[in-house]
């Protein structure tokens, strides 16, 4: 364990030079407050959870303090936003203040967003609220505790500066912490602005650090492609057996190692609905739930022009051909998991969908569906759900090839399997709500419990009932904009 004096930085990023990113200090907020620090994310930087004690912390993160070490620096990228492509955007209010080296030898960037204006903040004020600084720290541990790869977060200090969205806010900081910051943005800015060797050169950087088992391969750049590709696809089968939507899938908010990035107006599916959108200022829908399958396909076509110059059209096509299959076969395996099924058979699929329909036709709550199915053998988990039904004989069809299909284990061996991947705990919008509501007063506890409910996602918690609720109705129409 180290103390936070002792981290190790090595700079990967930074040495790049400016053609990558430009040197900003950080622009400290007034009396920065820990809110909440996740011990999780603390020991990957080989930290215990004592040294969010240290007043040092809540200095470091909120722009107070910096370690002699640490570099700071906003990255340069563009991106396609809502389809259309912005030729210059970059880390606008967000620094990689540098790269932390652990004892295990990983490197995890620190990036401290909310930290002043930079470069690439065109019109913004280079700060973050409360509000969506606590929303991205909750999101990113509990993706992470559910097995759906993320960005990390460390912290988030509020302050008494007052920053201006539809309304007057708290400023806040978030200390993100992931392997990487690159995001299929950054290639894009050096493919249209036709700058091919950086482009190059950030290539080389991302396969050397971040995917050297590419460099075995006779085409490295072409199997980096596939990579990305792949775990792209393997992130949005997650995302949708677990009913996320990230609400902004931007290329500038993909991040090249396929984890969940960049948090907008998430939601979790209180009631399944597949045409549900997160995000109160997509109008068109371009990104609710059931379009990130299309969406994650289209971004990673933008991914894959900005490497024609060293890829082969023919070869990309190809791999491009994969998505479908690989996210299809990721989804169906948890899908199977979640109904607890341990075989595979060919009608798995229409069994699942049919679920699915009913479950929309019904909204029905789509978390504890998963959950209670396991709580008691599938006969009379049936039984009861039946109940949840409008359509009472259209489920009672899909209960009978249900029960079939589930066969006769034993029910203990059955509930244990289910309850490791179906969650008793979900971040639900309103949960989230409430937690700022009490944040912006000035009372951390709720946020504090909240993060740890969620933080062991599929373990009963004796006292913690509540948060297992069914939500609200108003609960379930929170209008979350993209203003963070
Ligand atoms: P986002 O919608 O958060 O992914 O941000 C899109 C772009 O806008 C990125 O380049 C951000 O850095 C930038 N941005 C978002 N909010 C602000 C802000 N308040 N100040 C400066 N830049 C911002
Ligand atoms: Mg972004
Ligand atoms: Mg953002």
């Amino acid at each position: 364990m180290k103390t936070l004096a002792e981290l190790t930085f090595d700079n990967r990023f930074a040495r790049l030079g400016d053609t990558f990113s430009t040197e900003v200090l950080p622009q400290p907020l007034a009396d920065p407050q820990l809110v909440v620090a996740s011990t999780a994310a603390m020991a990957l930087l080989d930290l215990d959870s004592s040294q969010a004690d240290d007043p040092l912390f809540a200095e470091l993160f909120s722009g107070h303090k910096l370690w002699s070490e640490a570099e700071p620096r906003a990255m340069v990228y563009s991106g396609h936003q809502f389809g259309s492509y912005n030729p210059r955007l970059g880390d606008g209010r967000g620094l990689l203040l540098g790269e932390v080296r652990n004892e295990a030898g990983q490197h995890w960037d620190l990036h401290l967003k909310g930290a002043g204006k930079t470069p690439y903040s065109r019109m913004g004020d280079g700060r973050a609220v409360l509000r969506s600084s606590i929303r991205e720290f909750l999101a990113s541990e509990h993706l992470h505790a559910l097995g759906i790869p993320s960005s990390r977060a460390l912290c988030v200090t509020s302050s008494s500066t007052p920053v201006y969205r539809e309304t007057r806010e708290r400023g806040a900081m978030l200390l993100r912490l992931a392997p990487s910051h690159v995001r299929f943005g950054n290639f894009e800015f050096f493919y249209y602005t036709k700058q091919h060797d950086a482009l190059k050169q950030l290539l080389d950087h991302v396969i050397e650090c971040h995917f050297p088992d590419c460099l075995e391969h006779p085409e490295p750049y072409h199997s980096f492609f596939r990579e990305v590709l792949e775990r792209t696809a393997g992130m949005i089968a997650r995302w949708q057996a677990y009913g996320f939507c990230h609400g902004v899938m931007n290329t500038d908010n993909m991040s090249i190692l396929g984890i969940t990035f960049d948090f907008g107006p998430y939601a979790f599916l209180d009631d399944f609905d597949a045409h549900f959108i997160c995000n109160h200022s997509d109008d068109g829908g371009r990104y609710s739930y059931e379009n990130q399958v299309p969406i994650a396909h289209w971004n990673l076509a933008a991914l894959a022009q900005a490497l024609t110059p060293f890829v082969e059209v023919q070869a990309l096509r190809a791999s491009m051909d994969l998505f479908l299959p690989l996210y299809e076969a990721a989804w169906l395996d948890l899908m199977r998991k979640r109904l607890g099924l341990i075989d595979a058979r060919d009608d798995d699929k229409e069994l699942i969908q049919r679920l699915l329909q009913l479950m929309q036709d019904s909204s029905v709550d789509y978390t504890r569906f998963f959950r209670e199915l396991g709580d008691s053998p599938a006969e009379q988990s049936v039984r009861r759900l039946r109940e949840d039904f409008l359509d009472l004989a259209g489920f009672d069809a899909w209960a009978a090839a249900y029960r079939e299909r589930a066969g006769n284990g034993p029910q203990d061996e059955r509930q244990e399997r289910m309850h490791a991947v179906n969650p008793r705990y979900i971040l639900r919008n309103y949960l989230a709500q409430q937690a700022i509501e009490a944040a912006e007063q000035g009372d951390f506890t709720p946020v504090r419990e909240l993060h740890q409910v969620l933080s062991r996602p599929f373990d009963d918690q004796p006292g913690m009932e509540r948060y297992a609720e069914r939500p609200p109705e108003w609960g379930k129409h929170l209008e979350i904009s993209c203003s963070s």
